[in-house]
């Protein structure tokens, strides 16, 4: 999944309106942030496979330190830890570890069984991602269903409110369609490079969000 792990932290806005976007996107995103870093520190491996459906051309022959099961309970409670030992904020903290362990569940629907329970252990996944159409549809609609809730939930303060938060919704859709209709990257380093900057994400969305204020909240006395 890509945009539908997005979808979760727009998503969760809603449940944590304190909370950032961008830390929203770190959360929901964690285990994709931190899967090429792994791939080029040579710790995960991964191939690439030929074939038409771009959402299997990756080989994910070693990824336990993102994608376990195991390793994903660990990231929630890390994540959820952090937020609450800088916030106090045991919702906040809650939202976010959520967020984090939602990317194993929806990895777990749409892998083809390579994602493992704990190092080494049985592999799982529903192989949603076989068929282009029902992922496209899943992951549309928990996109639209979240952008829906996030712009309802919240409003701009200014115009980088406006327009960086509708800009980031826009870049996350044409870099999806982008990726199902490019050619496979030449090799896996070349896709974790590219990857890299998928860091940028969660700092577009804190510009952003920072521009925006509870759609409940009382307009400034003028
Ligand atoms: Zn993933």
């Amino acid at each position: 999944m890509f945009i539908g792990h997005f979808a979760i932290a727009f998503a969760a806005k809603k449940v944590s309106p304190q909370t950032s976007l961008g830390t929203l996107i770190v959360a929901a995103e964690w285990i994709d942030l931190i899967f090429p870093v792994l791939v080029l520190a040579g710790l995960e491996h991964a191939g690439i496979k030929a074939g038409d459906n771009a959402f299997l051309r990756l080989d994910l022959t070693d990824y336990p330190i993102s994608h376990s099961l195991v390793a994903a309970l660990g990231w929630s409670l890390l994540l959820g830890g952090l937020v609450l030992w800088r916030s106090r904020d045991r919702p906040a903290a809650l939202v976010v570890a959520a967020a984090v362990f939602s990317h194993w569940l929806l990895d777990f629907i749409s892998h083809t069984p390579d994602v493992p329970l704990w190092p080494g252990g049985p592999l799982v996944g529903l192989g949603l991602w076989r068929s282009v159409a029902a992922t496209v549809a899943v992951e549309g609609l928990m996109f639209v269903g979240a952008l829906w809730l996030y712009f309802s939930g919240t409003r701009a303060k200014d115009r980088i409110g406006r327009w960086g938060a509708v800009g980031l919704a826009a870049f996350l859709a044409v870099l999806y369609v982008m990726n199902l209709t490019s050619p496979p990257p030449p090799d896996v380093q070349a896709f974790a490079w590219v990857g890299l900057s998928a860091w940028l994400l969660p700092l577009w969305g804190w510009w952003a969000d920072r521009h925006r204020e509870p759609a409940t909240a009382q307009p400034p006395p003028s």
